[in-house]
């Protein structure tokens, strides 16, 4: 399953339990399902756990069923639909809109003034109308509802509930979004997916950690890359030096930390100390190259 449909099981687990609640989210279903007018209600969802949720909600929440049920073996997208005029009369009068125009259509917030039903409606929505991208891919989770009202005034509650979402429109559709990996997991838990804000986080950290190694390695080819230009700027000094008279009155010393670098031009100047009979420091090393150096600029 997606991390998507993991979040939507993971919803419908909490159990419909008080009675303000069920309608709050079955409005919030309602707002952001398919088709929501004075002539029909349909909800089509992938979702067998909310697809089995969606007829106990309707009752408790509207006392309304559906007319329209799937198959019990349907596979694929399954559909709930109310088609009869006075059940849908019902459920509008429910939620406090006026079944006359579809223009009524907007969030009574009379129904969400307490805290839990307020994350009720957020959780009908999201079940109807949301989605939310497998975090180890990246962050992006939506809630898309063909009724531009209905979506300003999610975003004016979800503002209200410190969970500021942006806002955009796509193919008719009015979209409430989240790009961030905290908002993300805010809003899951929120809404009642404790368990996939924590898979959002713990995806989020060894992504972090991942980066973090990444950088480390950029920065060692940063090092090598310094190292090699280095190594060669000290080549150039002994190989003037070498064709030089200077180069025989060279000091032992020098003579020896010279012909090691020729011998390995790829090491760093820690790995040529130890080269050294008996071992030196590195900056002893670090020494006796620029010592070299400045002696080349001289001829
Ligand atoms: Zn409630």
């Amino acid at each position: 399953m997606s991390f998507s449909g993991n979040v939507k099981s993971e919803l419908c687990r909490t159990e419909v339990e008080k009675n303000c609640c069920a309608l709050a989210e079955a409005m919030g279903t309602l707002l952001f399902a398919n088709t929501f007018s004075a002539d029909c209600i349909r909800i089509v969802t992938e979702n067998r756990d909310f697809g089995m949720r969606l007829p106990r909600l309707f009752r408790k929440g509207l006392g309304v069923t559906f007319d329209q049920l799937p198959e019990t073996d349907a596979v694929g997208k399954l559909t709930y639909a109310v088609n009869d005029t006075e059940k849908i009369q019902t459920v509008f009068s429910a939620c406090g809109f006026s079944a006359q125009t579809s223009i009524s259509l907007h969030v009574n917030f009379a129904l969400l003034e307490k805290e839990c039903c307020r994350r009720a409606f957020l959780r009908g929505a999201f079940l109807a109308g949301g989605s939310v991208t497998d975090p180890e891919k990246r962050y992006h989770l939506e809630l898309s509802t063909s009724h531009l009202k209905v979506s300003r005034e999610t975003g004016t509650l979800m503002r209200e509930m410190e969970l500021t979402a942006k806002e955009t429109e796509r193919k008719g559709s009015s979209v409430l979004y989240y790009k961030q990996s905290d908002s993300i997991e805010d809003f899951l838990t929120a809404i009642g997916a404790p368990v996939s804000a924590m898979a959002v986080m713990s995806a989020k950290i060894e992504k972090d950690w991942r980066n973090a190694a990444n950088r480390k390695t950029n920065c060692d080819a940063a090092n090598v890359e310094k190292a090699v230009a280095a190594s060669q700027e000290q080549l150039a000094a002994i190989r003037k030096l070498e064709k030089s008279s200077a180069y025989e009155s060279l000091p032992e010393k020098l003579r020896q930390t010279a012909i090691l670098r020729r011998e390995y031009p790829e090491m760093t100047l820690s790995e040529l100390a130890q080269l050294h009979e008996p071992p030196i420091s590195k900056s002893a090393v670090n020494h006796r190259m620029r010592k070299l150096l400045s002696m080349a600029s001289e001829i």
